[in-house]
């Protein structure tokens, strides 16, 4: 049974009941549904707690594993069927999501813009790293961007999320930012949209509005060689 990831629908959520589906050496918890989610698609894990009764087990890391989100635990005690209640390191996540959508608006004004790709990328703690295939190493062409970013940052725009066929998910101009990824052959593809500025296909966890995102500043810039430069961001 794979557990349900209630974070897709509502990413809001910061705590939840669920019972234990299975555990695996004493520290490898699988749940019927969780809000914790699962480190992938260059957005880390969530950490927080699941309580059983009056005890608690610290989640250190959530990854997937043949399709099933595990929840590492620190410490043995909880048991398949066991009725737990799950509580999110909520201060971690929300930075996350607001780096998340922050990421999203950055790199489509600077794809849009100069016609670069993103070629990786990766949310952390403190800051958010991008790639791109941009040719011009240019400190200033990115602190335009930025600017722009933070524009846009500031208005009451709504961020939504949703699901489309995967034909016409397709069809939507640079609905995939990644150079060469492609989501992997599912009919349905989850759709996340910052109105009027992009949409693409993301399984992470997102703001309502761009408001809450806060600003953005310029971290540092790298240039990893031709057609490749590497863009650190942190929000403000
Ligand atoms: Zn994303």
């Amino acid at each position: 049974m794979r557990a349900k990831a209630l974070y897709l629908e509502d990413s809001y959520l910061k705590e939840s009941d669920a019972n234990v589906v299975s555990v695996k050496d004493g520290k490898y918890v699988v749940l019927d549904k969780t809000i914790f989610y699962a480190k992938g698609g260059g957005q880390p894990w969530d950490t927080g707690k699941v309580m059983k009764e009056d005890e608690t087990y610290n989640v250190v890391y959530v990854g997937k594993f043949s399709g099933e989100i595990s929840h590492e635990v620190d410490r043995a005690g909880l048991d398949e069927g066991d009725s737990v209640r799950c509580v999110l390191d909520w201060e971690r996540r929300y930075k996350l999501m607001r780096s998340h959508t922050a990421a999203h608006v950055f790199a489509s004004l600077l794809c849009t813009g100069t016609g670069a790709l993103v070629t990786g990328n990766q949310l952390e703690e403190d800051k958010v790293r991008f790639d791109f295939s941009l040719e011009d190493f240019n400190r200033e062409i990115l602190q335009d961007y930025i600017d722009k970013a933070n524009e846009v940052l500031r208005k009451d725009i709504p961020v939504k999320w949703y699901e489309l066929p995967r034909e016409e998910a397709l069809k939507i101009p640079g609905v995939i930012k990644m150079a060469e990824a492609l989501p992997p052959e599912i009919p349905v593809l989850r759709i996340v949209e910052v109105t009027g500025i992009d949409r693409q296909a993301d399984g992470g966890t997102h703001v309502r509005n761009l408001r809450e995102v806060g600003k953005i500043e310029l971290v540092k810039a790298l240039n990893k060689g031709k057609h490749n430069m590497r863009v650190y961001f942190k929000l403000s």
